[in-house]
């Protein structure tokens, strides 16, 4: 039974992001209401109406092996990956019973990273928004527990002022945005699963830097969205949880 509803949210997850990145596009091309809901879902470059079979999350993007069947357009590759995501954060989320808020924070991350991918930026209204979530969060659980809570926070100013130096030695800037969404999410998990979500972000984001510069597709020059990284191995973070924490437990004695 606990499979079958882990498998009923992944397709949620799945569906809602597919949603969602189509609603936050809309708003963003400023579709008027009510457009915005009604609207059939279509091409972004032809205008192709889709057909409800081939809006199915995931699927139907290698069914078109990622082309509009009508002008060819290219259909990022951030779209089936960014469903993909949704869905297996939130079905992590709900198979190891992980405390519920961290559905709205894995939302946040799937937002941040939709911002950052086409914009380089996030606004700055969504940000705030999610950093005074956070801080009451904490609030409300220093009243309940009446006690600190035992979150990330200090690893998480750490780890800020970490990325900061590197950014100064690197002389690369490392956005503001980016560091308060790292900063807000240490309100959210624990210290462990912190350090095991720093790891993952720095192995995924390497990786990715470091193939597409032997591709020759960009250079150490070249600007890399991080948030879409982020929200990668957020989801990525709640997929392993119990295995990253053995990991760091068995190599840091923790
Ligand atoms: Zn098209």
């Amino acid at each position: 039974m606990h499979i079958y509803f882990t498998f009923i949210m992944f397709l949620l997850g799945l569906v809602l992001a597919s949603f969602l990145n189509a609603l936050i596009y809309r708003i963003d091309n400023g579709y008027k209401y009510p457009d915005i809901f009604i609207k059939g879902s279509h091409c972004e470059k032809c205008g192709k109406l889709l057909k409800t079979y081939e809006l199915i999350p995931v699927l139907s993007y290698f069914i078109f092996k990622g082309r509009c069947p009508v002008c060819k357009y290219k259909i990022p590759l951030y779209y089936p990956i960014s469903e993909l995501m949704l869905g297996i954060g939130m079905g992590s989320i709900y198979y190891y019973s992980l405390s519920p808020i961290l559905y709205i924070v894995l939302l946040f991350f799937f937002s941040f990273s939709y911002y950052d991918r086409v914009y380089r930026a996030v606004p700055a209204k969504l940000v705030n928004t999610f950093l005074g979530l956070s801080m009451l969060y904490f609030a409300s659980l220093t009243i309940i527990q009446s006690q600190i809570p035992q979150n990330a926070l200090i690893v998480g100013i750490g780890a800020s002022l970490f990325i900061i130096l590197i950014s100064k030695i690197l002389k690369k800037p490392f956005g503001t945005g980016d560091l308060l969404v790292l900063l807000g999410l240490s309100i959210f998990i624990d210290i462990k699963l912190y350090i095991g979500y720093i790891y993952i972000f720095l192995i995924i984001s390497t990786v990715y830097a470091v193939s597409k510069i032997l591709l020759k597709k960009s250079t150490l020059k070249t600007p890399i969205p991080l948030l879409p990284f982020m929200y990668i191995s957020l989801s990525m973070l709640f997929l392993l949880n119990e295995y990253v924490i053995e990991f760091l437990e068995r190599i840091f004695y923790l």
